[in-house]
């Protein structure tokens, strides 16, 4: 991955300084360094960031400068990029289907002690290799579908309730340690979702008859991606807060969260460039197989601003629809976006609140692929509006 490791007082500089053609991520380490102290200072427990959202190492560094210790992984890349950049960084291994020659080199390489699974077949797989000593086998449980998530990951993974107790009982009968693990979907605009599954969780515990070791409420704590309202963080801490009393747990159970799009959606803007106007259409440099492809499935509005070195802008403003680089005439954003009316050819359009699940996603279809990285200081345009 190529990174530019220039740094710039704000993103007109950026512009000023590469006049890039390409598209370029400009992270703001200061405002994802401030989101993970935030997320941390307000959870009631351990949080992980789960870095499938967004792995570039300038992201991870700013969020280890913010105070993040432990990490959700998913795949032996993500755990040998954390375990061989932080010496005293902990990744957790919450994939529920791995590789036997994955979990091998995840125990015995890396030490990784902590195994998602939901199925009979992979708990025999992660003792047959791990070993039990050390091992705590966190079981994901299927909780009910959030309503206003954006994606529901429980329709992939997840043991219902009665499953999840037995899998609890035979881990402990194999004598590992046991956790309980659910995830109520990315972009979850209800908090209620979380006490919703931690009443399941309570269901599992008492049919197991005993406590787990750790308790994981996954992620899916939206952005404020000002589409409609997202209710702030205080009201998922206070749902999950309120759900973790109902269940009266021994004050020596782990309570954790993997948080991703959270943490990183506000720490990064994206710096297209016009390539073409006709008419109300603007043919950008990145779109849906590129840093945008969240945007195919989700009409979100994200801040705009227009950036042109020589001359001024219009007063005036229009709505445009952005057509992105490859010739596919799907690779077209939904909806518009609003722009000074006299947006031209050789103008920049910055794209804020880009951070998650962009350049994670980026394809290299027709050639076209973002991947250059710069670090900017400035007020991200979705604060400076508010
Ligand atoms: C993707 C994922 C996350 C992060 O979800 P966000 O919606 O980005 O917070 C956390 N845990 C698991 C198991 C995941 O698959």
């Amino acid at each position: 991955m190529a990174v530019e490791k220039g740094q710039f007082p704000d993103v007109a500089a950026v512009a000023r300084a590469l006049s890039p053609s390409y598209p370029v991520y400009c992270l703001r380490p200061e405002v994802l360094a401030e989101t993970a102290r935030r997320f941390i200072s307000q959870f009631p427990g351990t949080v992980l960031y789960a870095v499938k959202c967004n792995p570039h190492p300038l992201v991870l560094s700013a969020l280890y400068k913010g105070g993040v210790r432990h990490f959700d992984t998913a795949s032996l890349t993500e755990i040998a990029q954390i375990c061989d950049t932080y010496a005293d960084a902990h990744a957790y291994f919450m994939h529920p289907v791995k590789g036997r020659a994955v979990i091998k080199s995840a125990s015995s390489v890396y030490g990784i002690r902590h195994f998602v699974i939901d199925h009979e077949d992979e708990l025999n797989k992660v003792i047959d290799v791990a070993g039990v000593d050390g091992t705590v086998i966190v079981v994901r449980v299927d909780t009910p579908p959030a309503d206003d998530a954006l994606y529901h990951l429980a329709a992939k993974f997840g043991a219902d309730a009665g499953e999840a107790a037995r899998l609890m009982t035979l881990a402990k009968e194999r004598g590992c340690k046991v956790g309980l693990a659910f995830h109520v979907g990315s972009q979850c605009r209800s908090p209620d979702a979380y006490a919703e599954a931690l009443a399941v969780i309570g269901e599992v515990i008492d049919m197991a008859g005993f406590q787990p070791t750790c308790l994981d409420v996954g992620g899916g704590f939206p952005a404020a991606y000002g589409d409609r309202p997202t209710p702030p963080l205080e009201d998922y801490m206070a749902a999950i807060r309120g759900g973790l009393k109902e269940l009266d747990l021994s004050p020596t159970v782990e309570v954790m969260a993997e948080p991703g799009r959270a943490l990183v959606a506000h720490g990064c803007s994206l710096l297209t460039q016009v390539q073409l106007r006709k008419g109300d259409r603007l043919y950008i440099n990145d779109g849906i197989y590129g840093s945008l492809s969240e945007m195919s499935q989700v009409a979100v509005r994200l801040p705009t601003r227009l950036i042109r070195l020589d001359g001024p802008v219009s007063e005036m403003a229009g709505e445009f629809v952005l057509n992105g680089p490859t010739c596919d005439s799907l690779d077209v954003l939904p909806g518009t976006f609003t722009l000074p009316a006299d947006v031209r050819e050789g103008d920049w359009i910055e794209i804020d609140q880009i951070g998650a699940y962009s350049n994670a996603l980026a394809t290299r279809f027709n050639g076209f692929h973002p991947e250059t990285f710069v670090q900017v200081f400035d007020t991200p345009p979705a604060l400076a509006a508010a």
